[in-house]
């Protein structure tokens, strides 16, 4: 790796490789802990992120904030981060070339942080995570290995905002996600295949 995550974040402060560059107050790189074995990605800065240029600083992350804290966790034990790192106008979908644009960024991320797991917040971060037209109310709760980290899709907080709210199935499957998410964590980590006992 040639840069480090902060020069990572200064070059991504002033990029322009899409259009969001134009709307934008600042860059949302990320937050929490850079060396966290937890990453959670999201889809895109809203207003509030935007202007605090934090992720998940608004409603959404009163919730994300909410579910860490009933596993046991604050948001400084973790990463996290988005899919596009400005927010797009309005709030609309990130489109795919800005996805494709800010990969490097995601990728990159992932790279400096390696966690060893990863949830992805709601359908953009899932498609993009696992590669696939996913949906993810087909996929939240399951376990995937990409690369050698587990990612786990659920939904994204905001959908019980905007959706069904705190008495809403979508909640109950976002509580029952969380779960697992602290049960994998209480487990130990897996042996890299070079240090298990036998194999050679
Ligand atoms: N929604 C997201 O996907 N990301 C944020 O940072 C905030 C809301």
């Amino acid at each position: 790796m040639v840069m480090t995550l902060e020069e990572l974040a200064r070059e991504a402060s002033t990029c322009t490789r899409c259009r969001l560059a134009q709307g934008r107050t600042q860059v949302v790189f990320g937050t929490g802990d850079p060396q966290a074995g937890l990453m959670f990605i999201g889809e895109a800065p809203g207003y509030h992120e935007d202007k605090q240029g934090e992720p998940f600083v608004g409603a959404a992350g009163q919730l994300l904030n909410r579910l860490l804290g009933e596993i046991g966790l604050r948001r400084e034990d973790v990463y996290i981060t988005n899919c596009v790192r400005c927010r797009p106008p309005g709030n609309r979908d990130p489109l795919p070339d800005e996805l494709e644009a800010c990969r490097p960024y995601l990728d990159g991320t992932i790279e400096h942080v390696q966690p060893r797991v990863i949830v992805t917040l709601g359908n953009f971060a899932t498609r993009v995570i696992l590669g696939r037209p996913v949906s993810i109310s087909r996929v939240r709760g399951q376990r995937f290995d990409v690369n050698g980290r587990v990612v786990i899709p659920t939904f994204h907080p905001a959908a019980i905002l905007h959706g069904g709210g705190e008495a809403s199935s979508q909640m109950a499957s976002l509580r029952a996600d969380f779960a697992t998410l602290k049960a994998l964590l209480a487990e130990p980590p897996p042996v890299p295949a070079d240090e298990q006992l036998g194999l050679f």
